[in-house]
């Protein structure tokens, strides 16, 4: 069976192209400037070097684009209009991430505008303090201009599979899921989404509008073996739906392009959990019985691998040891439907807490976590600080804190 996209409903589809956009659109401010740099997006990859300079107007999908040309690609996003800047400044957790990883960690080299109109070049041997902070610190500290990544060997087809489990076994699938990944090789990205099944083919029918659970995972290695270790991810319970597949890789990156359309509500709440315990998937089973609008999903992103052998003082990027990223992200369609989604967000957000590391990933901050940046930064919040003072000390670049 071909892989299933993760379009919620029939019709809809995403209009956005060539242009970055944040969960709370932090790029974006009252009585402030907006640079746009969208037109700046091109992609050149040096091939025998494994190399990719890319501008800091494109998005994932150009930048997959041109590397899945050479057989290369390196850590971005699971949706391909995200920009590369943002996503890769804050962090970068997407399907190669356990294997290679995050966006960040495979940044060779910056070039950045600072608050003082220098052009400056930022890399381990040129403004060291700068590379430190951008890796994971975000646009506080100038205007990228150029990103310099190291590629990796990958495709142009992986193996995924999606196995659906109805959300009556929720909490079994997600035990089964935890076990799964505890031994899964770093080659395995994976992901366990809580979402509503969409009324559309393959699902059957009698399933359509109820909630499922979804894990999805992909293999970056050799096409058998990746075939072998992803059928592990389908012995338990009675899915509803089972694909293991070989896949573009490039379309494995757009596979959730359409699980969160333009024009739709949305209010996101994450935390990283110490574990996936129990006690936190029964907690999580008592809130899910009805997801608020048909955009909503509650996501366990697996982390570990390549992600944990950084030492968290490497880069600004903190949370290195969290084994799994905590995301409840609903959406929604009608304005008058805000508080009952909102409310109902931030309620199992705080359920989940207690299993919560304290950490909080800095791309997923909403606009009403202004007061979360020491849990974003962690351990690096006071370097980040001195840095920021030396290179930004009017403070040019607000947004997102200072
Ligand atoms: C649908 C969706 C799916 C997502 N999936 C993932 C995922 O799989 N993995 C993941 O890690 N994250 C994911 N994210 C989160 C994403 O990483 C953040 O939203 C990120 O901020 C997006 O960056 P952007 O450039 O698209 O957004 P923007 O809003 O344009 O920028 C975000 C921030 O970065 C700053 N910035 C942008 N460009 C520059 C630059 N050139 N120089 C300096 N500062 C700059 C902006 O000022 C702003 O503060 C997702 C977000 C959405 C909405």
């Amino acid at each position: 069976m071909a892989a299933v996209n993760f379009a919620r409903e029939e019709g809809l589809r995403p209009t956005m192209r060539g242009g970055a956009h944040g969960v709370a659109g932090h790029a974006v401010c009252d009585n402030g400037l907006m640079i746009d740099l969208s037109l700046m997006n091109s992609v050149t990859v040096d091939p025998a070097a494994r190399v990719a300079r890319v501008g800091p107007g494109a998005v994932l999908g150009d930048m997959d684009a041109a590397t899945q040309k050479h057989g290369l690609a390196t850590t971005g996003g699971v949706d391909s209009r995200t920009g590369v800047a943002g996503l890769t400044l804050g962090g970068g957790m997407g399907w190669l991430a356990r294997s290679f990883g995050l966006a960040l960690d495979n940044l060779i080299a910056l070039e950045v505008v600072t608050a003082d109109g220098q052009h400056r070049s930022a890399s381990n041997d040129e403004n060291p303090d700068l590379f430190w902070a951008l890796r994971g610190g975000g646009g506080r500290f100038g205007v990228v201009t150029a990103f310099e990544f190291q590629l990796h060997k990958v495709g142009p087809e992986v193996a995924m599979a999606q196995v659906f489990h109805p959300g009556s076994d929720a909490a079994g699938a997600l035990r089964f899921f935890r076990d799964y990944m505890a031994k899964a090789p770093d080659q395995v990205g994976a992901g366990a989404m809580v979402m509503t099944v969409p009324p559309v083919e393959p699902f059957p029918e009698d399933h359509h509008g109820k909630t499922a659970v979804a894990l999805v995972g992909c293999y970056s290695g050799a096409m058998e073996e990746g075939m072998q270790v992803l059928q592990g991810i389908r012995e338990y319970g009675n899915p509803i739906l089972d694909v293991l597949t070989p896949i573009p890789y490039a379309d494995l990156q757009q596979s959730f392009d359409q699980a969160t359309p333009e024009g739709a509500r949305y209010y996101w709440k994450s935390q990283y959990l110490s574990e996936l315990s129990d006690e936190a998937i029964d907690t999580l089973v008592t809130h899910m019985e009805s997801l608020p609008g048909p955009f909503t999903t509650i996501a366990f992103e697996c982390m570990g691998g390549a992600i944990s052998r950084v030492d968290p003082a490497e880069t600004a990027f903190p949370h290195r040891k969290a084994p799994f990223n905590f995301g409840v992200w609903a959406g929604w369609a009608e304005p008058e439907y805000d508080d009952i989604a909102i409310g109902w967000t931030r309620k199992l957000h705080e359920a989940m807490t207690p299993y919560s590391t304290g950490g909080v990933y800095a791309n997923y901050l909403d606009h009403d976590d202004s007061d979360k940046m020491k849990a974003a930064f962690g351990e690096n919040h006071d370097r980040l600080q001195a840095i920021k003072k030396k290179y930004d000390p009017y403070g040019l670049f607000r947004i997102g804190g200072s």
